[in-house]
């Protein structure tokens, strides 16, 4: 059986660091990722490569590849090498999309069944997820921002529930308890459930509604955090709570939604039925799909009359239920514009690095720094000092905070200096999600509702990714939305890595300070005072039409 093993050390076997960098990201999304035998790092469908001699062509590619060349890599295929120069990206990718009117669910899984696409998701295509402490942080950041408008700053006491506890969704639990409050997860499938209790993020289980609603009383009486996931179905388990008139004060919901074949469980149909029809009858299963998602819903609408804070938390589950008929869908709101737009009008956003020694004291090293550099900021200095107590590594250590521009690139420039003084024991790599500001066009999740009506415009993370080409960055990806995601979606990806050398110097520095200035300049020209006041007060070169 093959072993998902990551790789540390300072013994190459590449060129360089900089494709060995690469390498390790590859192995590294592979042993965090939720089914690694079938390349499938998270979220239904979202793949590290198309097929296993793709992926063992990529690793020979980068393996044998020199600086002045570029890989070039079409859905998760490598296609071939490139001459370019020893400033230009080692890879650039182009993941799922598909032409306007072909953009489509049924035309993807046709497309991918012929073996002629593969969905990189956001991370798993370009190999930059980090496991779960990504959408922890981001969920947890969600929690924080409830807290501060809603319940005075403070979650005690207070019940969430949500559903999904899945490669994303499964950092809810560890979120919840993080932010004080007691959550209850609703989760279909054992498995699931099972890795979350294996890996310490859930605390209790049990498949009896009744006994996890006495937990969850009992913890929000005694204001204690915790953590309770419930075998079932949300599109049960959410009409039964409206049923008998409990209303949780937070409610959110992260089930693969998105997907009406391969990522959604409908109720009332068994496992072994859900794999039939996913082989023999793809519409039969989306109706189902939509069935429940219109009750799922409907309970989070009557939540909300009732006077929960309920958020769609980007799986596209409203979307659906509108197509299916609930025509008040969109009134719960998306989380980025309820919680999380001032953060990107400044180009705030979930930005990365991976301790590619596999040494977890580097990460401990640049923690440090952060917590001295940082100090004013509490955002950044809240969330380091909690997940370096509360968040165990998963594969290559890593780190993730929400720093914004010119912020980045200081910490990025700074690290590469600690690599060349040989502070840590080996080159860092440096990321983000591309739910960030100026790499996604997503009018469902990310730019729904913008002030300037621009959602829909995919401009801006097509610029985001030449932008991050001309600044030199080492990796450079283009992904659209599969599965259920086809046609909802843009978005780019970077990852720059820190050798400590001067031409990592000059890469970190152009491509994190465009890559985040982009960011501000999107907001900006969509008019918010925010992205303008920031654009003044770093010196951008932000050109003023309106
Ligand atoms: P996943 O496929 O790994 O897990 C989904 C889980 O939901 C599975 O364990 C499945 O059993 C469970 N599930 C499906 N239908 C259910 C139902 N009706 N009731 C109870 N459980 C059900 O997916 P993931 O990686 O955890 O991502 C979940 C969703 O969140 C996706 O749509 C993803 O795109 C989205 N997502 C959003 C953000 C964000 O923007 N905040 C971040 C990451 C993921």
């Amino acid at each position: 059986m093959k072993q998902f093993t990551v790789t540390g050390g300072t013994q190459l076997r590449c060129k360089s660091w900089r494709q060995e960098a690469l390498l390790r990201l590859l192995e590294n999304v592979l042993a965090v990722g939720e089914a690694p035998e079938k390349l499938i790092v998270y979220a239904a469908m979202g793949k590290a490569a198309r097929d296993w001699a793709s992926h063992d062509a990529i690793v020979d590619a980068l393996k044998t590849m020199t600086d002045d060349y570029t890989l070039i890599v079409q859905s998760g295929k490598p296609i071939g090498l490139l001459k370019t120069h020893a400033q230009a990206p080692l890879v650039i990718m182009a993941n799922c999309n598909m032409v306007g009117q072909w953009a489509k669910a049924e035309i993807f899984y046709e497309l991918e069944k012929k073996g002629l696409i593969c969905w990189g998701g956001l991370t798993a295509g370009d190999w930059q997820y980090i496991g779960s402490q990504g959408v922890i942080q981001g969920t947890y950041e969600i929690f924080s921002r409830i807290a501060e408008q809603s319940f005075n700053h403070d979650l005690r006491g207070r019940f969430i529930l949500t559903a999904g506890l899945g490669g994303m969704g499964g950092a809810q639990p560890l979120a919840g308890t993080m932010a004080g409050a007691a959550i209850l997860c609703v989760e279909a499938q054992k498995d699931s459930l099972q890795k979350r209790l294996d890996i310490g993020y859930l605390q209790r289980h049990t498949d009896n509604l009744d006994e996890a609603l006495q937990w969850i009383q009992a913890a929000v009486a005694a204001r204690e955090p915790l953590s309770v996931g419930l075998l079932g179905n949300a599109a049960e388990v959410y009409p039964e709570l409206v049923r008998r008139n409990i209303t949780p004060d937070i409610v959110t919901d992260q089930t693969s939604a998105h997907d009406l074949v391969y990522g959604y469980i409908p109720k009332n149909l068994s496992m072994e039925e859900i794999r039939r029809l996913r082989e023999h009858d793809h519409a039969a299963l989306m109706a189902a799909s939509l069935d429940s998602i219109r009750g799922h819903v409907s309970a989070m609408l009557a939540f909300k009359e009732r006077g929960a804070v309920v958020f769609d938390n980007g799986n596209l589950i409203r979307t659906h239920a509108f197509n299916a008929g609930v025509k008040e869908a969109f009134d719960i709101p998306i989380f980025t514009e309820a919680f999380l737009r001032p953060l990107f009008c400044r180009a705030v956003g979930p930005f990365r690095w991976v301790a590619l020694s596999n040494d977890p004291q580097d990460i401990a090293v640049i923690d440090d720094y952060i917590l001295q550099r940082f100090h004013d900021n509490a955002i950044v200095t809240n969330w380091i000092r909690t997940a370096r107590d509360k968040i165990p590594f998963e594969g290559l250590p890593a780190r993730i905070a929400w720093l914004g521009h010119l912020d980045r690139t200081a910490l990025a420039v700074a690290v590469n200096g600690m690599v060349a003084e040989g502070r840590l024991k080996a080159p860092v790599a440096f990321t983000r999600d591309h739910l960030d500001a100026g790499a996604m066009a997503h009018p469902n999740i990310m730019t729904e509702n913008m002030r300037d009506g621009s959602d829909a415009v995919a401009d801006w993370p097509l610029i985001n990714a030449m932008v991050n080409c001309a600044s030199g960055a080492d990796l450079v990806a283009i992904h659209s939305g599969g599965g259920g995601y086809s046609g909802y979606m843009t978005s780019a990806g970077v990852t720059v890595v820190a050798d400590g050398t001067p031409e990592a110097e000059r890469r970190l520095t152009l491509s994190l300070t465009n890559d985040t200035g982009l960011g501000v300049m999107r907001y900006a020209d969509a008019g918010y005072p925010e992205a303008l006041d920031e654009a003044v007060q770093k010196g951008l070169h932000y050109i003023r039409l309106n």
